[in-house]
């Protein structure tokens, strides 16, 4: 397939996006498509210091010509991360509160408001917001717009997430980062001039957040298996069919060469999309993201910062290879099904450890929540152990079609210059380590790690 057959066919799967133009000076269509998707409405851009002089500017005046009568806002902070403060922020400025927007930009006391409450009746009065920026600012308009029962137009400055069309904006309130139920923007315009030339580290990070669904994909395959999770057909074509492709070329997506670099957006783009058909983020993540949530969540920094999504994405990703090159030295043809059931534990006594376990985390019922809905009862696992051992051969031949080596992904990383060692990001591999039995139990999600606990094999898959 094309790259326009490839998103058309996605288009026409996307419950939410309507429009997706991906090209070297796109933004120029900007009015046009701001028109079609919002008739009569007024454009409001939001910005920030960065990307306002390499697309907000140009895109401003390219409304104000057309005659749609621009609005702007620019965030003034240097470094923002996507905290309900500016949600509150894009909030207010929907409605054309200006002046409230700036004085909550610049509140660092500000009171969160309350989500239940932040939604109101549409109305053709509200602006329209415009995205001008990478992840945080496409989530805030994405929250905020659903606020307002109304869409936006995405316009990405940056390679670096699968967020711009993904429904589900990921937010920090009350100081934990929560993904919260959104739909994906109906228009996205990528213009790859201004994307090739945004921060080497951020189309890493993007590399790395793309390279994250090649595990994840060997993760799905694993909960389809068990009969945890169904494959979607046309989701994992969407997401997984031109994957090995967009990741082939890790040495131009350094050298900013602009069309490894609209593989690697397009890639994202793709896979948010999947999301959106599959209306899960199972087609985006698994294990791989897990170690990022804990990051995300223990507020890790490394050298006095926060670590990109990507960033810590690349570590999960690099490990979870590790984890299926262990798989792949097991002969589970000899599993002992009956000692394995024998030794399954209660659910009581799961949600015991689940509770030890987090006792120090930020939130120290998330184990025993997700272990809650994961459990299965013993004949379920002899189930799937049965099946397992029968048909190892072929589970273990589609997975090593789909999963790279650890060696392979840890080279692909390093050239496209984004984290492949723990220390890349400032974790020991102890800390790794310690990390995994929080990662098998802090998502309902069906993963590898659970099917080591079944089969008895964890504590060989996880030796990394
Ligand atoms: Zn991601």
């Amino acid at each position: 397939m094309t790259r326009k057959e490839r998103i058309d066919y996605a288009l026409s799967l996307a419950s939410d996006t309507k429009v997706f133009e991906m090209g070297q000076g796109v933004s120029v269509a900007a009015p046009a498509v701001f028109g079609n998707c919002f008739p009569g409405r007024k454009p409001l851009l939001l910005a920030d210091v960065h990307t306002w002089p390499v697309l907000g500017e140009r895109v401003f005046k390219a409304m104000s010509d057309a005659g749609l009568s621009p609005s702007r806002y620019i965030i003034e902070k240097e470094e923002f991360h996507a905290d309900w403060k500016y949600v509150d922020m894009a909030d207010l400025l929907i409605e054309g509160r200006f002046d409230e927007a700036k004085a909550v930009e610049n509140d660092p006391a500000h009171e969160e408001s309350d989500p239940e409450k932040a939604f109101r009746e549409p109305s053709d009065k509200f602006f329209v917001l415009v995205s001008i920026g990478s992840g945080v600012i496409n989530d805030l308009c994405k929250l905020a717009s659903h606020h307002h029962g109304q869409s936006y137009l995405s316009m990405p400055t940056a390679a670096s997430v699968d967020g711009y069309s993904s429904f589900g904006a990921s937010i920090t309130y009350g100081g934990a980062k929560q993904t919260f139920s959104c739909p994906a923007p109906v228009a996205i315009l990528a213009d790859i001039d201004v994307i090739a030339a945004a921060p080497k580290e951020m189309t890493a990070a993007g590399y790395a957040d793309l390279a994250a669904k090649v595990p994840a994909g060997a993760e799905w395959m694993v909960a389809d298996f068990a009969g945890a999770a169904p494959l979607h057909p046309e989701a994992w074509a969407v997401s997984q069919d031109a994957l090995d492709d967009f990741l082939a070329n890790p040495e131009a997506v350094a050298a900013g060469d602009p069309d490894a670099i609209a593989d690697v957006f397009e890639g994202l783009t793709l896979c948010g999309i999947a999301m959106q058909i599959a209306r899960s983020s199972r087609p985006a993540s698994c294990c791989d993201h897990l170690f990022s949530h804990i990051l995300d969540m223990t507020a890790h920094r490394y050298k006095g910062k926060l670590v990109s999504h990507g960033f810590q994405v690349a570590i999960g990703t690099v490990t979870m290879c590790a984890v299926f090159d262990n798989l792949f030295k097991l002969d589970l043809t000899k599993l002992d099904v009956d000692a394995c059931v024998a030794a399954w534990p209660s659910l009581e006594s799961e949600q015991q450890r689940a509770i030890e376990l987090f006792k120090d985390f930020p939130a120290p019922m998330l184990g025993y929540n997700e272990i809650t809905k994961k459990w299965s009862p013993a004949d379920k696992v002899r189930e799937q152990l049965t099946r397992l051992k029968a048909e190892w051969p072929e589970l273990k031949a589609k997975l090593q079609k789909q999963v790279y080596s650890y060696d392979k992904m840890h080279a692909l990383l390093k050239a496209a210059g984004a984290p492949c060692d723990p220390e890349d990001i400032g974790l020991t591999r102890q800390k790794l380590l310690d990390m995994f039995p929080l990662v098998q139990l802090m998502r309902f999600r069906f993963n590898v790690l659970d099917l080591g606990k079944r089969g008895c094999f964890y504590d060989d898959i996880v030796k990394i």
